[in-house]
């Protein structure tokens, strides 16, 4: 099956008991047993649910990968996999990640005596000095949040392979529909699923795909240990928002286009950094590992004043100045505010990301108007 079809297809059957087309909201904490310890997968909902397992299949599928978990949260998703380590331990991973990853790696598993290497990876090359035997895992943000900066999965993939350590990718600003990390090699695959994925900003969720079953199986004991799972109403909601999930990454694809190129070209803009652009650091590696270059996208204003970009923010009117990204809708947010406040500045300025840079994430609606916006928004900044 191709992409759309499997977005609307796979994992969904009718219910049995009622050929009922679309999954039910299996509204249930326990299941009843005909006798002791005999039952038919179903014990008790913290371990599974059917809802859950239907959409765990769809986004299992959407990856290329056979097996999918879902928790209550993207961060849930990321905190089970490093779950997966345990003191002593390395991990690799970038310097330019989503803030809450980096808030949870610093302030909450570095005390566990787990240790962070926060490196500039769009040159695989600059990882090489700090792999050695205690590195059990990479973790790989591709395209980064928010400086839209690219890392080439193979390379790493390779490196890592060659040391035995776990390849993760958060693939959340790709979608599904823009790569798939474990035909690069990847091991386990994470998404919030608030963004894209469910893609009406209507539903906090994360995943995690792999193919490996002794990872899956280890991966699902934590997740039934530790319990970060999401309820079937959710999992109904981001079932349903999947169903367009190619229809919607097209228009978010064509529009980002267009925004892109228009703020490029806007007098009053500085930079733009989206992955599409050829003259993008990254562009041949972004050209290579993904299918196209999405609506996410950042810019900063000439000047480089945070009043006039603070203006700007105040001024939109079809974008709305939230977190969050990958809804139907256009938002607007400040990073250095808002989403990334929890990395310190000198931390953020060293990594390029200023007081002043702004992040939309590109919807659906018509890109005319969309245009319209920033043009009214940008003659008042
Ligand atoms: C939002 C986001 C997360 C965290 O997901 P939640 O669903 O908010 O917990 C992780 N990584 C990236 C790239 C994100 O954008």
């Amino acid at each position: 099956m191709r992409f759309g079809t499997k977005a609307i297809h796979a994992g969904v059957e009718p219910d049995p008991s009622t050929g009922a087309i679309m999954t039910p909201i299996f509204q249930t904490s326990t299941y009843v047993q005909p006798s002791p310890a005999k039952h038919k997968g179903y014990a008790y909902a913290r371990g599974a649910n059917p809802t859950r397992t239907a959409l765990q299949k769809s986004i299992a599928a959407l990856e290329n990968g056979k097996f999918g978990i879902c928790f209550s949260s993207g961060m849930g998703a990321t905190d089970t996999v490093i779950k997966l380590l345990k003191p002593g331990d390395e991990v690799i991973t970038s310097n330019d990640l989503y803030g809450g990853s980096y808030r949870m790696f610093t302030k909450v598993y570095e005390k566990y005596g787990i240790k962070f290497h926060f490196l500039d990876l769009t040159n695989a090359a600059n990882a090489a000095p700090f792999v050695n035997a205690r590195t059990k895992l990479f973790w790989l943000e591709t395209p980064s949040n928010p400086l839209m900066r690219v890392i080439d999965i193979q390379a790493l993939v390779a490196m890592a392979k060659k040391n035995g350590s776990i390849v993760a990718v958060d693939n959340t600003f790709a979608s599904p529909y823009l790569q798939n990390p474990l035909d690069l090699g990847a091991d386990i695959v994470m998404h919030s699923v608030t963004k894209y994925l469910s893609g009406h900003s209507d539903v906090i969720m994360g995943a995690l795909v792999t193919n490996d079953e002794k990872l899956r199986d280890e991966l699902a004991f934590i997740t039934n240990s530790c319990g970060a799972v999401p309820g079937p109403q959710d999992c109904f909601l981001v079932l349903r928002g999947i169903k367009t999930l190619h229809l919607r990454m097209e228009r978010h694809c064509f529009n980002g286009k267009k925004i892109a190129e228009f703020l490029r070209n806007h007098p009053k803009v500085n930079k733009v950094y989206w992955p599409g652009f050829t003259d993008h650091p990254n562009h041949d590696i972004a050209k290579r590992q993904m299918r196209d270059f999405g609506g996410m996208m950042s810019f900063e204003l000439k000047g480089d004043k945070l009043e006039n970009a603070v203006k700007l923010m105040e001024s939109v009117k079809l974008f709305s100045l939230a977190e969050s990204l990958g809804g139907v809708e256009s938002l607007i947010n400040h990073p250095a505010s808002m989403t990334h406040a929890s990395i310190p500045r000198e931390e953020r300025m060293k990594n390029g990301l200023t007081d002043t840079l702004i992040r939309l994430s590109i919807g659906v609606e018509d890109v005319e108007d969309i245009i319209d916006d920033l043009n009214q928004a940008l003659q008042s900044a």
